[in-house]
């Protein structure tokens, strides 16, 4: 963000009557310290977690970035949903067998669910996100759009610290302060998590157990219902327009099957008539079509959005040995999985680009990247995105690596 844009932002966010006069840092943290310790903050916690930061501002480019093309949903499953996750759910679902069994006792989510949530969110805790949460929120909370959102959630991150529930140097994250194994906000943390394995603290950063229960409670607490899927996959007649889809046109399931939706392979869908359910099309009438129930609604709430939900949702059935999608996604150009991601990202490098790591994430540099070599390879369009077809073609043309490449795991 150029500094006219963030000054811009920063005008206009702030109420009119004090646009003539922004705030400084140090001015901002006297006013929160005030705020604080209204609500319950001690001075001394304040004074060692809030006093001495330094403003990110990086953060505050995450706050107003735009992206810079959208992710086919195909994309965005293939890397969410690939064999390596499958493979590492199921070894957690062995692992923490017992902890999830008496997870889904207490909160009724059966353990694939939650370890979806889990696989999706941190990768069952390889990615917690690095930013410390004190100074980013203590920048966006004097900084940016949303300053008094971000404020209750620093009021909500120093009282995790001054309960000793976590260290405050434990407590890192995203930009915008999710945290921990299944990347809860302060003020989710406040209302949702529970101390599982009885140590006294509620721990959702050093134990497993906390957070899954902590997870499970979350998706009780929005309405789910035991022993009912989440959705499935269904076969659509020809003359059903698009017209009545969407997550929240919700109608029975007996208004579906008048209109002739059944199972994949044809056969009825065993639920009550008058389960609330909706359809949903997240590449239009050509790709895969689902109806879905109420669990689908509370796995969204989790981060709002379809696209992220649809991934656990589909996640945990694999987890539960079901396979893919039994209706291809309409394109020529499918998504790949981080093996792929990865075997690509090594292909650039041979051919010289400076990519950095072999990761599997798809950074800028990546990008830019895979862009030239998709004008080199006449591949069109030539854009930035890591599908099928540039990785394909970069494996046929042995002539354009300086050595050989090969794939870094
Ligand atoms: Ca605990």
């Amino acid at each position: 963000m150029t500094l006219n844009k963030l000054l811009l932002a920063l005008m206009l966010s702030a109420p009119a009557h004090t646009s003539a006069s922004a705030p400084t840092f140090d001015q901002c943290l006297d006013r929160l310290r005030a705020h604080a310790l209204s609500e319950g903050i001690d001075a001394a916690t304040f004074d060692t977690h809030v006093r001495p930061v330094t403003p990110d501002e990086s953060v505050l480019e995450l706050l107003d970035a735009q992206p810079e093309f959208t992710t086919p949903i195909w994309g965005y499953l293939a890397g969410l949903v690939d064999q390596e996750r499958v493979d590492d759910g199921r070894d957690m679902l062995r692992r923490h067998a017992d902890t999830l069994a008496r997870v889904e006792a207490e909160y009724g989510v059966e353990p694939e669910t939650v370890v979806a949530v889990w696989g999706v969110e941190s990768d069952f805790g390889n990615t917690f996100g690095k930013r410390p949460l004190l100074t980013s929120l203590t920048t966006l909370s004097c900084m940016g759009r949303r300053q008094s959102f971000f404020r209750g959630e620093l009021i909500e991150t120093l009282r995790i610290v001054q309960s000793g529930d976590i260290a405050a140097d434990a407590l890192v994250g995203s930009w915008a302060g999710a945290f921990g194994h299944t990347q809860f906000m302060p003020s989710t943390y406040r209302r949702i998590a529970v101390d599982f394995d009885g140590d006294g603290r509620r721990d959702l950063v050093g134990s497993i157990p906390d957070a899954l229960a902590s997870t499970a409670r979350y998706l009780e607490r929005s309405g789910w219902r035991s022993g009912e899927p989440w959705g499935l996959e269904v076969r659509l007649p020809d003359d059903l327009g698009t017209r009545v889809s969407g997550r929240t046109s919700r109608r029975p399931l007996s208004y579906w099957r008048q209109h002739g939706i059944t199972r994949i392979d044809g056969d009825q869908i065993d639920l009550p008539a008058s389960t609330p359910t909706a359809l949903l099309l997240p590449a239009g009438r050509e790709g895969p079509a689902f109806l879905v129930f109420k669990n689908f609604d509370a796995i969204y709430s989790y981060n709002a959005a379809e696209s992220y939900a649809l991934a656990i949702a589909h996640l945990s059935d694999r987890l539960r040995g079901q396979g893919g999608f039994a209706t291809a996604w309409p394109t020529s150009d499918p998504g790949l999985s981080r093996q792929d991601r990865r075997e690509l990202q090594a292909m650039l490098l041979a051919r010289g680009h400076d990519i950095g790591q072999v990761d599997g994430i798809i950074g800028a540099a990546s990008r830019a990247a895979i862009e030239q070599e998709k004008q080199r390879l006449g591949i069109t369009p030539a854009d930035g995105r890591a599908g099928r077809r540039v990785l394909e073609e970069l494996r046929a043309d042995v002539g354009g690596a300086h050595v050989e490449s090969r794939t870094t795991h």
